[in-house]
């Protein structure tokens, strides 16, 4: 049963009292793109989600890991208080400001103080955070919970499978469980791990941990886990719990955008107590991927030009655009004027459709009349891989604040002042802040454009194609750069441990 926090005992249904199990939750998610310079800030957070205390379970995400949990709390049979403690959420982005981390640690201690005495500890956290000067933000988490709580109480951790897993982070976490699909399956993973945790809290399983690291960081077009090598790898792990050999088996291929300490992919194979056989397992599991190295960095992308081409001539609907280097669910900066400036410079046969982030030319536009032509710079200021382009187009619509988006974990994105250009087949949707990359309808159909109506839709993404699915099914990969590129090889590496494949020429992972 689900119940307040408060008592430590309560009366069951059939009278009896029983001893209720404390469990404390934690709930801190943000995916960090080293390239992108932007800093995040809490309000990044209070824009998707910062909550202290009680007010965690009033406002629970459906789809999110705490809708899991209090689901396998609900059907444990067991007579468990949830302790809600925090839940942070941010889009992805650039490192964590040093204020930020500050005040997210401090909320934790806070929340612990307050919680009292507790039997286990759950959290849900990313595992691919980082903030200035603090590669590895939840192995620093980690220890706070640790600092408070002392190292004797039990703590289950979910991580999203992009987690770069650290020698911190597993030091400090009794059983671990990641994601197990892409598109991710919070809800699921939340639900299972508790329902993991609650049993080692109560002393029933006793987890035993194994970790491989690899040396390697590939691209992202190959993370779908429904077809090619990540869907034989991951089987592979679902076929060890499937058998019952494990408890729990966690594969990461890390995001590969993170240019920290420590960076590489992860195997976290959980046994009932069973050291021997997790080792080896988690051998398998290393020597799987290993083999498949060089499947996992094909590409199927296309070049700008050729993208768009294709694009342009297809027979019919509506093809989309996937800028893999400026995707901004994977934390990039959405400024991109790569595609635009092609766009701009193509005669078009038909009518396309590009998302560009601008705070200073959203603003701008607010205050100017629709139907009116405008010259704007546009785009290009957030990091090195983009320059801006100059834009003279008519303003078409404009409108401001939060906007409901069906479908979407969040419910609703505020994009900040938004605003229509339209300059001849090119029609550009400009927003103060990156919102969701213009990958959902909605971000258009509020502002009066239906996006079917064009050929093509740029989309700052490379794997959420799901919300634009009803207007297309047609997708073209394009090799732009930026904070999110596909080429792995020329990204401006500076702290990752080396060897590492594919930078460096690697027979064996345990080189
Ligand atoms: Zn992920």
């Amino acid at each position: 049963m689900l119940m307040a926090a408060g008592s430590t005992t309560r009366p069951l249904d059939d009278g009896t009292v029983n001893h209720s199990m404390r469990v404390a939750l934690i709930h801190v998610m943000q995916e960090t793109d080293t390239f992108n310079p932007v800093l995040t800030t809490l309000d990044g957070f209070r824009n998707v989600a910062l909550l202290e205390g009680h007010s965690v379970l009033d406002r629970v995400d459906p789809a999110g890991p705490i809708a899991g949990c209090i689901d396998a709390v609900g059907t444990s049979g067991k007579n468990v208080e949830i302790v809600p403690i925090i839940r942070a959420d941010a889009q992805s982005g650039g490192r964590l400001s040093v204020d930020t981390l500050a005040m997210l640690s401090e909320m934790i201690v806070r929340g612990l103080r307050a919680a009292g005495k507790c039997d286990g500890v759950i959290m849900f956290l990313h595992g691919a955070a980082s903030a200035v000067d603090v590669d590895d933000v939840e192995g620093a988490l980690l220890a706070v919970v640790r600092r408070e709580l002392g190292s004797e109480i039990p703590l289950a951790l979910m991580l999203d499978h992009h987690a770069n897993v650290t020698i911190e982070m597993m030091s400090h976490t009794n059983v671990l469980m990641a994601f197990r699909t892409q598109p991710h399956d919070p809800f699921e993973t939340g639900r299972d791990l508790t329902k993991i945790a609650l049993r080692t809290f109560s002393g029933e399983v006793q987890p035993t941990m194994a970790w491989r690291k690899l040396p390697m960081i590939t691209h992202q077009e190959q993370f779908l886990t429904a077809s090619g090598p990540m869907k034989e790898w991951f089987d592979h792990a679902r076929r060890f719990e499937s058998e019952g050999r494990a408890l729990t088996v966690s594969l990461f291929p890390m995001q590969p955008w993170l240019d920290v300490e420590e960076a590489g992919w992860s195997i976290v194979v959980v046994t009932d107590g069973d050291a021997a056989s997790a080792e080896q397992m988690a051998d398998e599991l290393a020597d799987h991927a290993w083999s498949m190295r060089e499947r996992f960095m094909k590409l199927d992308n296309l070049p700008v030009d050729r993208a768009i081409a294709f694009a342009d001539d297809a027979s019919r609907g509506a093809v989309l655009l996937s800028d893999t280097g400026d995707s901004v669910l994977g934390g990039s900066t959405g400024d991109s004027t790569v595609i635009l400036r092609e766009l701009l410079s193509t005669d078009l046969r038909h009518r396309a459709l590009v998302p560009v982030t601008d705070p200073n030319v959203a603003r701008h536009l607010s205050s100017a009349d629709i139907g009116s032509t405008v010259t704007v710079e546009l785009g290009g200021w957030a990091n090195s891989f983009y320059k801006p382009v100059k834009v003279t187009a008519v303003l078409r619509a404009q409108r401001s604040g939060a906007v409901a988006l069906d479908g979407l974990p969040q419910g609703s994105v505020d994009m900040g002042d938004a605003a229509i250009l339209e300059a001849g087949n090119v029609t550009m949707l400009v927003t103060e802040t990156s919102g969701v990359g213009g990958i959902h309808p909605g971000v258009y159909r509020h502002l009066g454009v239906e996006p079917a109506d064009f050929k093509m839709i740029v989309m700052k993404t490379a794997s959420n194609f799901q919300y634009m699915r009803g207007i297309t099914t047609e997708f073209v990969r394009v090799a732009t750069p930026g904070p999110t590129q596909s080429d792995v090889h020329s990204l401006p590496w500076t702290r990752i441990p080396r060897p590492m494949y594919p930078l460096d020429a690697m027979e064996d992972w345990r080189a």
